[in-house]
């Protein structure tokens, strides 16, 4: 529900709303957001992966993820779905690369300001087989790390800004970080063929493809098609589309 009339929104905040405030707003590198909310939690408590909205304006929200539960800054290996205050503090990384109204909104958000999220039980996206592969933009960081943060033996590759790269790498340095070249998914696309070419994907028995709804056809199209894995163990779900507002 990415764009709908006000009073529809009005009811899925009745139905689906949890009160929240901003805790703390970072910048971990250029073009992301990272922020720290305490808010109520739905049925079954938040856990890592959360699928959440924010509305952005009165007739518009826009979809976000829980990358962290129960994290103080700088710490990692929080409670999700325990009882005391901590279940109630979630992360969302948020990426600004789109610059639409979502985009704007997030950068807004300053320590103290009381917003509404949209949110439902969770619903985890299907994860296939035990060494994984993820892929996806800047968009999909928070998601990844939320899924892969716990698998040590996954292969992480995720297409960023540039002048982001250095920083991100810092901070997860098991992850690959590819700067944007030309379109989006080109430079992932490219890693893809290499890795393949080089035999690292010989192991793999699962994917997981985030983001840029074209450029994961492009990706599933190539791990089908030349055999590294079944369809059935490629999991997808596009986050935006060239030229579509919201998704
Ligand atoms: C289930 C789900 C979970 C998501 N979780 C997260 C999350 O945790 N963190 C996060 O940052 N994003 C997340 N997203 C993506 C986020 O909702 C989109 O990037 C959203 O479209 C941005 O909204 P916007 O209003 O800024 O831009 P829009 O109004 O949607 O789009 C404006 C223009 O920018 C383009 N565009 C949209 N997104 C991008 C992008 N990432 N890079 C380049 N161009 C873009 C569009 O094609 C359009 O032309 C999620 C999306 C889904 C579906």
């Amino acid at each position: 529900m990415p764009q709908a009339p006000a009073l529809i929104g009005k009811l899925a905040e009745s139905a689906m709303g949890r009160r929240a405030r901003v805790l703390d707003v970072q910048h971990p590198a250029p073009g992301f957001v990272e922020l720290t909310l305490h808010a109520s939690a739905p049925p079954g408590g938040w856990r890592p992966g959360h699928e959440i909205q924010f509305r952005v304006a009165p007739t518009l929200s826009r979809r976000y993820t829980v990358r962290t539960v129960g994290e103080a800054k700088g710490q990692t290996g929080g409670e999700p779905g325990g009882s005391g205050p901590e279940a109630e503090r979630i992360g969302v990384l948020a990426g600004t690369e789109s610059q639409g109204p979502g985009a704007t909104w997030v950068s807004r958000l300053r320590a103290g300001t009381e917003t509404v999220i949209l949110a439902a039980r969770h619903r985890p996206l299907r994860e296939t087989g035990a060494r994984r592969l993820y892929l996806g933009d800047g968009s999909t960081l928070g998601t990844i790390d939320a899924y892969a943060r716990v698998d040590e033996q996954s292969l992480v590759a995720i297409e960023v800004p540039e002048p982001a790269v250095d920083a991100l790498a810092a901070r997860w340095p098991r992850y690959h970080f590819l700067p944007i070249t030309k379109g989006p998914g080109d430079a992932l696309f490219f890693w893809l063929e290499r890795a393949a070419g080089e035999g690292e994907f010989a192991r793999l028995d699962g994917a997981m493809l985030l983001g840029h709804a074209q450029s994961i056809q492009r990706q599933r199209a190539a791990l089908v098609d030349s055999r590294i894995l079944p369809r059935r163990a490629v999991t997808t779900k596009p986050y935006w589309s060239t030229g579509k507002a919201g998704l």
